[in-house]
């Protein structure tokens, strides 16, 4: 079983790890830092050894790793496994602005309910089953993440169920979320954030959550 070291340390930019098997293309690898598409937090782009990995994907609790062809690579192999540190500190400041701005919709529309979620490099979104422009509580929403923001809150992210790695998110006296995506260690990190308001359908309300190019205590 590959540990997951984006858990313990989502700052991490590059390991030394070994390949643990191969079929092909497809690798696992001792311990990993890259990734893999969960949560709708997107894959991480990276290498292994001089490889570029063309997908990363779930098999349970395993992290498969697709490499490019003529990686050269063989089980036992010691590899420097390294990420594109820009995209994830992306995903891991949108996923959390996400997390920030989804709590804050249920605390102010009673009764609304998330039917989908996704986090990009270029913005997160959420989409709500709900009859009226949610933009309308975008001005209360906005103020109560940014105070949080501002506050540069601890973020407690831990297991609570190891064995079957369930984990989850907190913020003291704010809340605490299931979710095994890469969380960032201060709320400060997020930086400013944009909302946009989409109608995808009807009864069906979209909110895209941008943040600036950088985070306001970098
Ligand atoms: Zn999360």
């Amino acid at each position: 079983m590959t540990k997951k070291l984006f858990w313990e340390d989502p700052y991490l930019t590059q390991i030394e790890t070994r390949i643990t098997s191969l079929k092909e293309n497809d690798i696992t690898v001792e311990q990993t830092i890259f990734y893999a598409l969960s949560g709708g937090q997107e894959s991480d782009s990276g290498m292994i050894g001089n490889c570029r990995v063309l997908r990363a994907r779930k098999e349970g609790k395993e992290i498969v790793y697709t490499l490019e062809d003529g990686h050269g690579l063989k089980p036992g192999d010691p590899v420097r496994m390294k990420i594109d540190w820009e995209r994830r500190y992306r995903l891991m400041r949108l996923h959390f602005a996400a997390e920030i701005i989804l709590e804050l919709v249920y605390r102010n529309l009673d009764s609304i309910k998330k039917i989908g979620a996704h986090i990009a490099q270029d913005k997160a979104r959420i989409d709500f089953e709900w009859d009226a422009n949610i933009s309308k509580v975008f001005p209360v929403i906005k103020k109560e993440a940014l105070e949080i923001i501002e506050a540069n809150r601890e973020i407690i992210s831990a297991f609570s169920d190891e064995e079957n790695e369930e984990r989850y998110w907190e913020i003291r006296e704010f809340s605490r979320v299931p979710c095994g995506g890469t969380h960032l260690r201060k709320t400060g990190e997020i930086g400013e954030i944009e909302l946009k308001r989409k109608n995808i359908g009807k009864g069906k309300e979209r909110i895209e959550i941008y943040v600036s190019e950088t985070s306001m205590l970098v």
